[in-house]
């Protein structure tokens, strides 16, 4: 082992325990995208503790006030930037037996969090920026779960976040305009055998919040003075469910509609219904072109019943495509790390989830490669952290010794996977401007005095 893999080594396990404290805290203080104040307040001051001076996203006078934060460490050489992040919050999961509030990490990124506390701490060891150019971003993010779209949506309106995930919110913010290459560890149950995965990369997603309205009368007695919206949803539920055989494989479109429920009794038709879902897909084109069926159909169902129909359609996350040579970088350095048969890295698998880290990997190489350790089911009531080792302590060995790697030497390895890297997008800019198609909030459905509809579902 060379000595600086073994002063890496030593390092992240030097503040194991401070790690196990900081996963155990915000697993009992869990909060969903944009309230993760407790988890935000402990690890400002953890990390204050250790002398990092922080650009806070509560305290950015030209935007609204967001938990999150970055810091960067420079090693005084000029060179590119690595952002390495850890996402905060929860999810919305009330019959986890751990829920607090009705929520729980059961995505696991209270481990990330942690373990972006922990890498800080061995990062101040002496002699870790030893030989190394550039600089490392560590960034805390919030958001990364894209759900409670009405709150966001509100969050919008009012002007404290332009995007609904945090990692968009932050290169909005500019947060990443002078990063040059990004890396990620997220959590994963890959079981006892495998202790680090990643595939190619993910789905993109946009987000739609669906209402329709009709008119609430007595159930029983006088059905024929009401207008069902609840039908009206159904029914454009089922249009949608019949264009499934219309999409393509090649596109990996998924659409997952939740009803959000009625507020009124079994005697009243109900007069509203609220739908959420995404349109998820492999490219933002296919998304775009699927996205307009479904509006079309959830718009002729309202027609339908003489409902009136509002869509508001966000953008969500671009597919996520990870740099082949840095994969091939990490994963070199976690079979260095582990052993070879404990690290299953897959060139060609294609997951049909999504994650706003797919939005950086549009404009700068990024790999999100996973660490094993979790039990149970990734969003389920029977998800635990179970080996935070492996979770943590591995997850921070290997991503201290890939940014060894990619900035020492002049930063040799960084800079060959930057020139090589072709992006999505020219610019950040640019970025922005093609997924601003996705935005609309409008009415879809409405009708003229004489009862003519007016269908209006394209932006
Ligand atoms: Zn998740
Ligand atoms: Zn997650």
């Amino acid at each position: 082992m060379s000595d600086k893999k073994e002063l890496i080594i030593k390092s992240a396990e030097k503040y194991r325990q401070l790690t196990f404290d900081a996963e155990r805290f915000i697993w009992k203080h869990p909060q969903t995208g944009y309230t993760e104040w407790a988890a935000n307040e402990y690890l400002i001051e953890k990390f204050e503790a250790l002398g990092y001076k922080l650009i806070r996203a509560d305290q950015d006078p030209k935007f609204g006030k967001i938990p999150g934060f970055y810091t960067d460490i420079d090693t005084g050489k000029p060179g590119p930037t690595l952002a390495i992040m850890g996402e905060l919050d929860a999810l919305d999961i009330a019959n986890h037996p751990e829920s607090v509030n009705g929520m729980c990490h059961s995505c696991g990124h209270n481990a990330q969090a942690a373990s972006m506390l922990g890498m800080a701490a061995a990062l101040t060891e002496p002699g870790m920026l030893d030989g190394l150019c550039g600089k490392i971003r560590l960034i805390l993010v919030p958001a990364e779960e894209m759900i409670q779209l009405a709150f966001r949506s509100g969050l919008i309106k009012e002007g404290t976040i332009s995007y609904m995930g945090g990692k968009v919110e932050f290169m909005h913010r500019g947060y990443f305009d002078d990063v040059d290459i990004a890396m990620m560890v997220h959590q994963s149950n890959a079981g006892d055998d495998i202790d680090f995965t990643c595939g190619l990369g993910n789905n993109g997603c946009m987000a739609k919040t669906i209402t329709y309205k009709g008119k609430s009368s007595h159930a029983g007695g006088a059905p024929h003075m009401g207008i069902n919206a609840q039908y009206a949803a159904m029914l454009g539920l089922q249009a949608c469910n019949d264009l499934r055989e219309t999409l393509q494989e090649k596109d990996t479109i998924r659409f997952h509609p939740i009803l959000k429920g009625v507020n009124c009794a079994v005697n009243i038709i109900p007069d509203e219904m609220v739908i959420e879902s995404y349109v998820r897909g492999k490219s933002i084109e296919a998304m775009k072109r699927e996205n307009k069926k479904f509006n079309r159909a959830l718009a002729g169902a309202a027609a339908a019943m003489g409902c009136t129909l509002h869509i508001d359609d966000k953008p969500g996350y671009s597919p996520e495509i990870h740099d082949r040579m840095f994969m091939e970088l990490v994963e070199e350095t976690c079979k260095d790390l582990v052993g070879a048969e404990r690290v299953k890295f897959n060139y060609e698998n294609w997951s049909t989830g999504s994650s706003d880290f797919g939005d950086l990997t549009c404009v700068m190489p990024g790999v999100q490669f996973q660490s094993s350790g979790a039990t149970g089911t990734g969003h389920g009531i029977d998800y635990y952290l179970s080996d935070p080792e492996r979770l943590c302590i591995n997850g921070i060995k290997a991503q201290l010794l890939v940014a060894d790697k990619l900035l020492s030497d002049g930063a040799a390895c960084a800079k060959a996977i930057i020139d090589q890297y072709e992006p999505r997008y020219a610019s950040i800019k640019e970025f922005f401007e093609d997924i601003a198609a996705f935005d609309m909030d409008k009415e879809a459905v409405s009708y003229e005095e004489d009862g003519t509809v007016k269908l209006d579902f394209q932006r």
